[in-house]
């Protein structure tokens, strides 16, 4: 008989987007004159850059051409990205990553999801609260959880991310093994200082744990005291694992291409507690699930480092965050408490006491805009909402002058 994995039953349908499509449906179907403005999901909405376009045609001519075709490439990536990558993203910031250290792939969330398969069912959790669903649902598939109560499942470390503690992840009072932390934060917005990553990197030394840090928005990054990559942090390169994307820092989403910084210096151990290289475990798991990522894809990413598409990768961004400018601003002449949007595309703001579904009907009923309450998130989401900044300057601009009329 063909059994389930009974992992799979622990897990808590996620009704977030389906329930927000419901309401936002409902609400469209009563008010068919009210044009919806969507800051909920966190997609991008501007097209590709003119030299990402270049890049990704010069991919696709090559292929139609016997001389010039490619069929089958490396499972890592072809070596013009991971060289690029290496010399752009690390090098010029110090922080000495190879390009063999870098594994191209179709994305940071299957990545981010994945790797746990490298781990044993029995290490102990940390996932801060609230947090990118991903983490926690694919450790819980793995059997790494018990059931969920409470709004947790038992088992994991949580830890709490809230105003007290400047949504930054406090470090462990009991021991653990393996770490995730996303900065700039989805959903809160949060940056962290080297400071705090120094803490988390020393800690991760000290328990011979690894950490697994999701640096999918550090293109948001604007302020150069705040670490692009954990690697920028002394020690960082025997404890920590980085998740990158091309999603948000080029308009990638539909298009699907991210990395892996997996170093060479990186351990694990076995039970009688001899080391293992990480590198060599990820590259094992990679090049017998993965084919690699299409050339005119990685062509594409490939000219993000061109000197053309660098400026307008820049100010692809700039956009967005000028956008997330308008909603601060906003919510400071309404009052309202929040983080993020600095250097971040997502706004995390507190309801001022009212629960992160009422605020959410508050403004799609008043206002008709579309956020994502924080509930969905973490039980320490649920006093808040998420508001995107990915969206045109001109309907986020007419988003928040209907939300300040709403809520004045
Ligand atoms: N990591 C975080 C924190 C995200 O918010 C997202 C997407 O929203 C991803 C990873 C997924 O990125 P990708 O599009 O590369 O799969």
């Amino acid at each position: 008989m063909i059994r389930a994995n009974e992992n799979f039953n622990k897990l808590q349908a996620s009704y977030l987007f389906s329930d927000i499509a419901k309401r936002v449906q409902i609400f469209q179907d009563t008010h068919p004159e009210m044009e919806v403005i969507r800051l909920g999901i966190g997609d991008v909405t501007r097209g590709l850059s003119p030299a990402i376009v270049d890049g990704f045609r010069q991919g696709v001519e090559e292929m139609a051409q016997d001389a010039t075709f490619r069929g089958y490439g490396p499972e890592q990536g072809y070596p013009f990205l991971r060289e690029a990558i290496a010399a752009n993203d690390f090098q010029s910031r110090g922080a000495d990553i190879a390009a063999d250290e870098i594994f191209v792939s179709d994305g940071a969330k299957c990545d981010s999801g994945n790797f746990q398969e490298l781990f044993a069912k029995d290490i102990k959790i940390a996932i801060p609260d609230p947090v990118y669903p991903v983490y926690l649902d694919t450790n819980v598939m793995a059997g790494r959880t018990g059931n969920y109560e409470n709004g947790r499942y038992q088992g994991i470390v949580y830890m709490d991310c809230l105003k007290e503690n400047g949504f930054m992840p406090k470090l462990p009072k009991t021991p653990v093994d393996l770490i995730y932390l996303c900065f700039p934060n989805n959903p809160t917005g949060a940056t962290a200082t080297k400071d705090v990553l120094s803490a988390w990197v020393d800690y991760a030394r000290e328990n011979n744990a690894l950490i697994l840090f999701d640096a999918a928005y550090e293109a948001f990054i604007r302020d150069d005291r705040l670490p692009r990559s954990i690697y920028e942090i002394k020690g960082a390169k025997e404890v920590a694992v980085e998740f990158r994307s091309f999603s948000k820092t080029a308009g990638f989403t539909g298009t699907r291409c991210g990395f892996t910084v997996v170093p060479r210096a990186c351990n694990v151990y076995a039970a009688d507690g001899s080391k293992i290289s990480l590198h060599g475990l990820w590259n094992r798991r990679h090049t017998t699930k993965f084919n690699g990522v299409s050339y005119p894809v990685q062509k594409a990413a490939e000219a993000v480092y061109s000197e053309a598409g660098k400026v307008q990768v820049k100010e692809y961004i700039d956009g967005y965050l000028a956008n997330a400018k308008v909603i601060r601003q906003t919510m400071t002449d309404l009052g309202f408490d929040y983080v993020g949007g600095e250097n971040s595309p997502y706004i995390w703001i507190h309801g001022g006491g009212r629960d992160s579904w009422d605020f959410f009907d508050l403004l799609l009923n008043k206002a008709g805009v579309v956020c994502t309450p924080g509930g969905g998130f973490g039980r320490c989401g649920n006093a808040y909402i998420r508001i995107s900044a990915f969206n045109s300057l001109e309907n986020v601009t007419k988003a928040m002058e209907r939300v300040k009329d709403a809520l004045k």
